[in-house]
Parts: C-alpha cells; structure tokens; sequence
C-alpha cells in the first residue's frame, strides 16, 4: 500500500497500541510497534469482558479502604507501601472515590463497542465473541437496584441456577455486552496489523530521544528509530516510560489474577458473568475452556501471588460454579490495570512535546476501550477532530502543575 501520511513509531504493543496501529495503518501511516514483552501481558491476561456499564470503579466507602489495606483477601487489596510510595494518587482517587465521570465512562465504552462491532465485521477476527454479560449478586434487591439504574434486565436467582451459577440473590443481565477471548483477540489483532504492513520489533525495551520541544527517535537498543509521530502506550509503565520527559500521566498498576480452566469438553456456565461481592469475572469460551480473574490489587509490579490469596480465589470460584468439580486449572497468570486517580482515560498529545501522544490510563476497561482509543489517537495524530464528547476530559494536561 503506498504511504502518503508520515510515521509513527508506537512504544506498547499492548491491545490499546495496536488499535492505535490498526486505525493508523487504515489511514495510510507506516507504523513501528515496539515491545519488551514478545507474547503479550495484560492484554492477554484479562477477563475480556466489553462492558461499558463496568467502565466506573465501584464506590469504596472509608471503612472499605481501611479493610483493603489491612485485611490480604477480599476483592480488593491495598498494600500500604503502595499508598507510600503514591501518596498524590491515593489523595486523588480518594477525592474520586465517587467518581464524576461514571456517566462519560459509559458513553465511551458504547462508543467503543459499536466500532468492535464494525472491526468484527470487516475484519473477520475470530475472538469468540459471546453476546449478552450478566452482573451477579448476593442479594436480589442490590441486582434489581443495579438492574434498574443500568437499564439492565433482572435475572432471578432460578434462571442464575439454570446458568450454572450458584449461591446468588439476582442479577443484572446486560443482554447487548460482550465477552471475548483476550488471547484470541490480542493475536488475532496483532497477525492483522502485521498483514496490514506494521512493523512490529518484539523483546525489546525502548525509551524516547528527546530535542527540544520534540522527541527525536526511539531508542531500542543501539538502534534509532526515527518518525514523524510518536506514540507512549506502555500500560502501566507509562510513568516510568515519561518519566526523563518530565510528565508524569498518574497511572499506577492494579493487577489481578488469572485462571484458566479445562471443563472436560463441557459448558460448564452459559453466560460470562461479574461475580459482584468478590469481584471475580467468570466466562466460557469454548466447550473446553472457562476463564476466571480477579479484582484490583494494588501491589506495584509484582508477579507474584501467595498460596492464600490464589486459594481465596478458587475457593470463591468454588463457591459459585455449580459444577466446579469437572473444572481443572491448566494456566494461571496476571495482569495489570494501568489506573488514573480520577477513573479516566489519558489520550492526547504530551503537554511539553509537539509529536509525542499518550494513550493509557484505561484501567479496567482497557480492552473495551482499545478502538475508541486507537481512533480518537489516530484522528489526533491525522491532525482532525476526534468526533467525541468531551475529549477534554482525557487530556494529558489535567496532570500538570
Ligand atoms: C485481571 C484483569 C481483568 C481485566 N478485565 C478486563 C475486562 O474484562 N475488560 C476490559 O476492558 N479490560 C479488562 N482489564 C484491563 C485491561 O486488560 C487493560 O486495561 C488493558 O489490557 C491495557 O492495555 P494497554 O495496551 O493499555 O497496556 P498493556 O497491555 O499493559 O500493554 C503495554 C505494553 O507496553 C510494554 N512496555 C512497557 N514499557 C515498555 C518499554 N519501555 N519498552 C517497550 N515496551 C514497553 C509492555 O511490555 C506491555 O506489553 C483487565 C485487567 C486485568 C489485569
């Protein structure tokens, strides 16, 4: 294909920098993907549910956050070096706690889904899409309350049984949410940008030159990588990553775990669901393959996960998949929500730097969000209007002075 629009070279070859790349490649762009990871992290190790009316954190009350970060088990787990070492951002997300922009949230991630709908379609990426996610509760009338303010239909605690859940109250079914295959979805996107003429350098760390008001070329190696763009989409190393450019986008890791489980080639639940009360996602894919994982830990980057919590995890797990005695677990791993303060995206040009863009700060609905993501970059960089409500709310800027 002839490229007539300059270069872009992308730091993060995660889900939301290769929407980037995809969306740049279509506009005639030559576009570099450097990783240090070659098979991918968080992208692959999530929950892979595209749910817009999960993109707002749930509220925490005073006494939840005391709990998380005294008490190791349970949904969420706050280390209290963590809260040391980020003091600005605990301050902030505290003042967040109930969040604003849970509204503009959504109306991203609906925003999101109708161009998955289109990338689905014209693309013919295979990632198992399921239609239809549901929001399990303990108690009925939490899920009728849940139900109502998210339009959602309310499920009874006998339809939730015929699912292949148990021990819950109600629910919420959301019956035009999605839930995809992570891995299936970061591969198929990864072969298609590839096909698509993207330079993908993998296994290699990277960092930014910088001249004056610009960065000059990505330096991988001993190797200079010169284009006319750049773009900073490393997840949750993005602070690390901007650091020596003297921008700091407030995003702190809040990992999680992952589960994968062989169901002896049978469907063991119908719908993939969000089990509220421990925070743990739960879906099927495939006869032989059922996914579960778990909520935020706020740990730093730390890969490992002690006996008790993996045990608090597949005892819950247990507690709520009737058929839990045929699951057997063939993979475990983890992930990390690059996470602002304020619950928001960071997309936009770096304050400070005339051909350096961010895209990050997703957090929980990183995958949800990854092709509104990669348009809204593509756009920006284009030097066109993203068509977006409130683009302002996503500026880089609101993190400087
Ligand atoms: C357990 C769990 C469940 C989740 N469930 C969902 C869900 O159901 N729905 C949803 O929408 N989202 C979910 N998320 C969130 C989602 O997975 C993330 O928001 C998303 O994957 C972030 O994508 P990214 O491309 O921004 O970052 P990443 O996937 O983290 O990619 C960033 C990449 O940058 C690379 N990198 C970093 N620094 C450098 C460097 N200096 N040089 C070169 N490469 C570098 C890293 O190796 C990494 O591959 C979940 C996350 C977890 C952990």
């Amino acid at each position: 294909m002839k490229r007539e629009k300059g270069s872009v070279a992308i730091i993060g070859g995660g889900i939301n920098g290769m929407f980037c790349a995809y969306y740049l490649l279509k506009l005639g762009y030559k576009v570099t993907v450097i990783d240090r990871n070659r098979k991918g992290l968080t992208s692959r190790n999530n929950a892979g549910l595209l749910q817009p009316s999960l993109a707002p954190a749930p509220e925490m009350s005073y006494t939840d956050i005391i709990k998380a970060s005294t008490v190791g088990l349970g949904p969420v787990y706050i280390s209290p070096r963590q809260i040391a070492k980020n003091v600005p951002w605990f301050v902030d997300a505290l003042k967040n706690r109930k969040s604003k922009e849970d509204h503009f949230l959504i109306y991203l991630g609906q925003r999101s889904l109708e161009l998955y709908s289109q990338f689905f379609e014209k693309e013919g990426v295979d990632a198992d899409v399921i239609k239809g996610v549901a929001t399990l509760f303990k108690e009925r009338d939490d899920a009728k309350a849940f139900a109502d303010l998210h339009d959602a239909r309310f499920i009874s605690k006998e339809k939730i049984h015929k699912l292949g859940y148990r021990n819950f109250g109600g629910g919420a079914m959301f019956d035009r949410e999605l839930s995809i295959n992570p891995m299936k979805l970061f591969d198929g996107v990864k072969t298609l940008i590839k096909s698509m003429g993207a330079q993908m350098l993998l296994g290699h760390g990277a960092r930014f030159n910088i001249r004056g008001a610009e960065i000059s070329s990505v330096q991988v190696g001993k190797t200079r990588i010169n284009a006319d763009n750049y773009l900073a989409a490393s997840g949750s190393w993005l602070n690390e990553l901007l650091k020596n450019l003297d921008y700091n986008p407030m995003i702190i890791p809040a990992r999680g775990m992952v589960f994968l489980f062989s169901t002896g080639d049978r469907r063991i639940v119908s719908v993939p669901s969000l089990i509220e009360p421990e925070g743990i996602a739960i879906a099927q894919h495939s006869d032989n393959l059922l996914r579960a994982t778990s909520f935020f830990e706020f740990k730093g980057i730390d890969g490992e996960f002690d006996y008790k919590r993996r045990r608090w995890m597949l005892d819950a797990v247990k507690e709520h998949i009737s058929k839990f005695s045929s699951m057997r677990v063939i993979y475990s791993g983890y992930g990390f929500r690059p996470c602002t303060p304020d619950q928001v995206p960071v997309i936009g040009r770096v304050p400070g730097y005339s051909n350096l863009f961010i895209a990050g700060g997703q957090c929980r609905s990183g995958v949800t969000l990854a092709p509104l993501t990669g348009k809204i970059i593509s756009s920006l960089i284009e030097g066109k209007k993203p068509s977006i409500k409130h683009l302002e709310k996503m500026s880089p800027k609101r993190f400087v002075g």
